[in-house]
């Protein structure tokens, strides 16, 4: 039957030759394939006339056409004869094709890929949407995919069809750059469609913001300007600092114009200028300032009201530059009355808020969406600055992948026109946990955020972990499972101590996932090296759980070998930095640490709060300092009723007050227990608090710090001579805000 009908079309297609001639017979013949079994009589076109990215994506179609069905298309710079073409740009052309297409409207990004059967053709604007053209041709209709630098998916098809095609596509952002190592690979960024700084030209250049952030003192640098004009710099308790800069001096106006007419100058590449604030705080309070920022009720009033005089004369001189500035910490209140000038662009940044739900889904974030939206009802141009790592520790399990799938869409449904999504790109490497994944995701979504999310991480699962891929499937969801109430939190500052999901549970169970994948992959070096990546987070968290007094996350006589894991994922990896800002060594630092671990001190009774009032609590003699009877129950904060309790096992060396009681601001409490030795000896004892703390040791006070500082194990080392028989300890802590507790170690 099939034969049959086979050659019944063969003879219709002789029929068609005899009448109309050689044009009709050459359509007939190759029927609608661009490529039949590996052959094809097609040729890519591209003018010569063409500018680079353009001859370079005829290139980039030739290269991927060839893996994908084995044919290697010829490039031609000729039209004319009985060539059937691919087009690469609209350049040369047939009107048969281009119809009604108005070329130059096309954005510099936008692209078309149309096909009526016969011809294709694939073209955009200047500069990279021929490019994006090509790379989308290769994605979305022949399934090409470039997940990682090492893994790609060309599927196999000997045959291509060329079907009918109409399809115009833009990106949803015009700046798109998820901050991973992964994106910055030009190839990588290109075959994903972002357009990163490093773009070569000959590639189509990419999005350039310069100077890239925190600019002041490229604009009014401290070096050249504070010694001869100190009042040109924020004045900060009443002196002038080399933090900020005071924003309503008309002279740094004049200062700043002229830097910034000079960056204009030297980089004419430039898409946008940067003029912000730099990255800490100290803004201005001279009296001008400060009366403008109280008018404005936030201190983007100075800031606007100092950009805007730049963005004027700017906008003058060179009509279609634009600036942009930040609303960052001590800026992001959008000002009353001030708007940002035409040709200034709003950098709104989430800074630090909730990282387990998406925006709009938890009240973390009502405060910034509501800035959000204030801001956009204000500026013609916004474009967001998020952060999706861990910042501590690059390393942590962080299961924010919810963020990574909403957000994106959350922005673009929002009119925001740029995205920079900052994860953990360090000079050499730096990667954190699934940093290519979310670097794909990013990828995908920035370009369209109406896709699916989880099913992008799915098929990146999928394809990247192969055999292994329900393990690690399984160890995600695991992960965020319980991060999905509400009332779980974690932001890019928040430790590992200070979190619910790195539980011992979790860890074993993840352990014996990885385990499993580790063991279908073992036959594949180059799936068991990505499998191993995507375990060091756990092999990670143990062993810095460890340091702390975690002695249960690492099973009896494993510590060496987890730590040799960790040694040798970290150097296969050639990982260098481990956390936003580490100095260089800290991967060294952190081994010795794990291999120097003390043993901690557990099993305390608590007792309190006291009141702490101005701090007097810290020196008071609270009846626990007097006696230790559980039966009794003593006048604490407020008059509330306390008495001695157990403090619950922690599966770490911490002891949290903060945990343990409900009032939490200005109070004081104390842990104590019993000691027994077999003999007299001078023991070493480590103490770390937040934040003063009291030590007593069989009633003597050996150690008194009323500081206001962050929990570190052995911040203090006390050396005390210690009884035959029972000893006792009394440990006070007083709590002026945030975290409240202590370690207690055992020095060797
Ligand atoms: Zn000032
Ligand atoms: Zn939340």
């Amino acid at each position: 039957m099939n034969i049959l009908k086979t050659r019944f079309l063969e003879s219709a297609c002789i029929f068609v030759f005899l009448l109309a001639g050689i044009f009709i017979i050459s359509s007939c013949s190759t029927s609608t394939n661009l490529v039949s079994d590996g052959k094809s009589n097609y040729k890519i076109f591209v003018s010569e006339s063409a500018g680079l990215p353009e001859k370079n994506a005829a290139l980039e179609l030739q290269k991927y056409l060839e893996k994908v069905s084995g044919c290697k298309l010829e490039i031609t710079n000729k039209t004319g004869g009985d060539n059937k073409l691919v087009h690469i740009g609209f350049s040369e052309a047939p009107e048969s094709i281009l119809k009604d297409l108005d070329t130059k409207a096309f954005g510099n990004e936008e692209f078309i890929i149309r096909s009526d059967g016969k011809t294709l053709l694939i073209a955009g604007g200047n500069t990279r949407g021929t490019m994006y053209g090509v790379n989308s041709y290769l994605a979305d209709y022949l399934g090409c995919r470039w997940y990682t630098r090492e893994v790609e998916k060309i599927p196999a098809q000997p045959t291509i069809k060329l079907a009918k095609i109409e399809d115009r596509q833009k990106p949803a952002f015009e700046y798109r750059q998820p901050y991973y190592h992964e994106a910055s690979d030009t190839t990588w960024a290109l075959h994903n469609r972002l357009n990163i700084s490093n773009m070569p030209v000959s590639l189509g250049g990419g999005y350039v913001i310069f100077p890239f952030v925190h600019t002041f003192n490229q604009l009014v640098p401290p070096t050249k300007y504070f010694k001869s004009h100190p009042e040109y710099f924020a004045e900060v308790n009443g002196k002038r600092a080399i933090s900020q800069l005071c924003l309503t001096n008309p002279d740094v106006v004049k200062v700043s114009v002229a830097t910034v007419f000079d960056w204009i100058k030297t980089h004419p590449d430039a898409n946008v200028f940067s003029i912000d604030q730099n990255d800490f705080a100290g803004f201005c309070t001279c009296a001008n300032c400060k009366e403008l920022d109280e008018k404005e009720g936030s201190h983007s009033g100075t800031l606007l009201h100092f950009v805007n005089q730049i963005a004027d004369t700017v906008a003058k001189a060179y009509p279609n530059v634009q600036l942009q500035t930040l609303a960052y910490d001590y800026t992001e209140i959008p000002p009353k009355t001030l708007r940002p000038a035409d040709n200034v662009m709003i950098r709104l940044c989430h800074y630090a808020y909730c990282s387990a739900h998406p925006l709009g889904k938890c009240d973390d974030h009502k405060q910034y969406v509501e800035r959000l939206e204030q801001w956009k009802k204000i500026s013609k141009r916004i474009t967001i600055w998020d952060y999706y790592t861990q910042f501590n520790k690059y390393l942590m399990p962080y299961p924010n992948l919810e963020t990574v799938k909403h957000d994106v869409k959350f922005y673009a449904d929002r009119g925001v026109v740029g995205l920079f999504a900052q994860g953990n790109n360090v000079p050499d490497d730096g990667r954190g946990e699934f940093t290519e994944l979310r670097a794909w995701v990013f990828s995908q979504l920035m370009w369209n955020p109406e896709q699916d999310g989880q099913k992008l991480v799915d098929e990146f699962v999928q394809n990247v972990y192969g055999d292994a891929s329900g393990y690690i499937s399984e160890y995600i969801k695991l992960l965020h499972d319980q991060v999905k109430p509400d009332s779980i939190n974690f932001s890019i500052w928040t430790e590992p101590e200070d979190v619910s999901y790195l539980g011992i549970k979790t860890i074993q169970k993840s352990d014996s996932l990885f385990s499993l994948a580790k063991n279908v992959a073992k036959n594949d070096s180059a799936l068991l090296k990505r499998v191993e990546r995507a375990y060091l987070p756990i092999v990670f968290i143990k062993l810095y759980l460890h340091t702390i007094g975690g002695d249960d996350y690492i099973s009896e006589g494993k510590l060496a070998e987890t730590l040799n894991d960790y040694k040798r994922i970290i150097a296969d990896n050639r990982i260098t930095r481990t956390a936003e800002g580490a100095e260089p060594g800290n991967i060294s630092k952190f081994i010795e640490a794990v291999e120097t671990a003390e043993h901690y001190v557990k099993d305390w009774w608590i007792i309190g709060p006291f009141d702490n009032e101005e701090r007097k609590g810290f020196a008071t003699v609270y009846e626990p300092e007097k006696e230790f009877d559980t039966t009794k129950t003593y006048s604490g904060k407020n008059g509330a009723k306390v008495n001695w309790k157990k403090y619950p096992g922690e599966a770490i060396g911490f002891v949290n007050f903060a945990k343990s009681f409900a009032v939490k601001k200005n109070v004081v409490s104390y842990a104590f227990r019993n000691m027994h030795l077999t003999e007299a000896k001078t023991m070493r004892f480590g103490v770390g608090s937040n934040d003063g703390v009291r030590v007593w040791i069989n009633g003597k006070l050996e150690l008194d710090r009323p500081v206001l500082r962050k929990a570190v194990p052995n911040d203090d080392v006390i050396s005390v001579p210690m009884k035959k028989g029972n000893n006792t300890i009394l440990v006070k802590v007083d709590q002026l805000g945030n975290k409240w507790g202590f370690y207690f170690t055992e020095k060797k």
